[in-house]
């Protein structure tokens, strides 16, 4: 839901469906991921896309490159309809996706929405005629299309043409304007495009990747300024652990201040062994912390310092807000509002008991050389003293019963 005490006012757009989901309008933000799997490996395809949406992701994008990628998509989906997983899945294409949506009629019907890159559709003619398959088989199947350019991959011909003419022109701009130009119009040209091929406005998504977050940032403003299309935003390659996740919210928050951005993808590096929905978890906490929508419930902690020497707090912190993500696939069903609830976790007297009053539930523990009892406040009043073993779980519990008392009523 759109937290309504926001002040963000939305960059207005034009709703497109995606399945059943609303994308731009008034929809809220959307969570988008995408799969690393082989797409024709449908076991690992279907374990990650279940992995994903059971972590929030509201799209699923999976790459479909090959034949056997293309032949392996209904199975995909069939595997997900069958354990109840009914997360739209967007197919992404490149260079060959003209011949294997043409190809494979059942992967076109299959997916929710075609993912084209402009600068990957062919050179030349053949660019026009392949684009416009794509376009044609969509607009057959009532699939909306993401026409998505990205800064690795730019339409060449486009390229050449721009800098051709900036170089030509009285006052020439630097290269990289230019660059930042050329992305916005090959997006808004193959837009205009799709639509005199008879794709309805309100079938199309566009974004403009970039893996800078300057970059990112003016091509999006001057792509909201041109389009009332529905925009995908995120920074591409945004590379690995804190500097991925620190780049990409440094990016997207700007443009979600701003209004601009329909659905989020946040696209880190995992590292080896590391989940994929840790772009599901980034993605939903920046639109959370922004005050834009609400996924589960928040831990407010303190760093920590010198008054707090043991681990208790730094490892009921984590445990809690592990717990509290672990719960919301039920919680979300049974407990509506749940993913409001804001949990504070305290390590001393100082900050503690005024941080845990603001919450709904808090503790304060205790710090060094303080008395070893640790205060809980419920809705602003303190409610009991925990003292001795046990005081984590005890606080899960409290947890527990508050979610059952507050939110459990309707
Ligand atoms: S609340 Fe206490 S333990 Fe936490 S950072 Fe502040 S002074 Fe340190």
């Amino acid at each position: 839901m759109n937290n309504s005490n926001s002040p963000i006012q939305r960059h207005r757009t034009v709703q497109v469906r995606v399945g059943g989901l609303g994308v731009g309008g008034d929809a809220p933000v959307r969570v988008q991921s995408m799969t690393n799997t082989d797409t024709a490996d449908i076991q690992s395809t279907v374990e990650q896309c279940a992995e994903l949406a059971r972590a929030g992701s509201e799209m699923v994008r999976i790459t479909v490159n090959n034949e056997s990628a293309a032949d392996a998509v209904p199975r995909v989906r069939e595997r997900l309809d069958a354990m109840g997983i009914d997360v739209p899945l967007i197919g992404d294409f490149h260079f060959n996706g003209h011949r294997l949506l043409s190809d494979y009629p059942a992967c076109a019907e299959t997916l929710a929405k075609y993912r084209i890159n402009p600068g990957n559709v062919g050179r030349g003619e053949k660019r026009d005629s392949q684009f416009a398959t794509m376009i044609e088989i969509a607009c057959r199947y009532d699939r909306p299309v993401r026409i998505g350019v990205n800064w690795g991959s730019l339409d060449p011909d486009l390229v050449v043409r721009m800098m051709d003419a900036n170089a030509k022109s009285a006052e020439p701009k630097e290269a990289d304007e230019v660059m930042r130009e050329a992305m916005v119009e090959s997006a808004v040209s193959s837009a205009l495009r799709a639509e005199e091929l008879g794709l309805p406005r309100d079938h199309i998504v566009l974004s403009c990747k970039m893996s800078g977050v300057q970059d990112l940032i003016a091509v999006y403003r001057a792509l909201a300024a041109r389009s009332d299309h529905a925009l995908h935003l995120g920074l591409t390659e945004a590379g690995m652990g804190s500097k991925g996740i620190v780049a990409s919210t440094a990016a997207v928050a700007v443009l979600l201040q701003e209004g601009i951005g329909d659905t989020i993808r946040i696209s880190l590096t995992p590292a080896p062994g590391e989940s994929r929905a840790r772009e599901v978890i980034v993605a939903q906490e920046i639109l959370q912390t922004m005050g834009l929508r609400s996924f589960a419930p928040m831990v407010t902690a303190c760093p920590g310092c010198g008054r707090t020497t043991s681990t208790v707090f730094q490892e009921l912190a984590e445990s809690i807000q592990d717990y509290l993500r672990d719960q919301m696939p039920v919680w979300r069903e049974t407990y509506p509002g749940v993913e409001t609830m804001q949990v504070a976790v305290m390590g001393c007297v100082v900050n503690g008991p005024g941080e845990s009053k603001q919450a709904n539930i808090g503790i304060s523990l205790p710090g060094t050389g303080e008395h070893p009892s640790a205060p809980v406040y419920v809705d602003g009043r303190k409610v009991t003293t925990l003292k001795g073993e046990g005081i984590a779980e005890r606080f899960k519990q409290m947890v527990d019963e508050y979610v059952v008392e507050r939110y459990g009523r309707g």
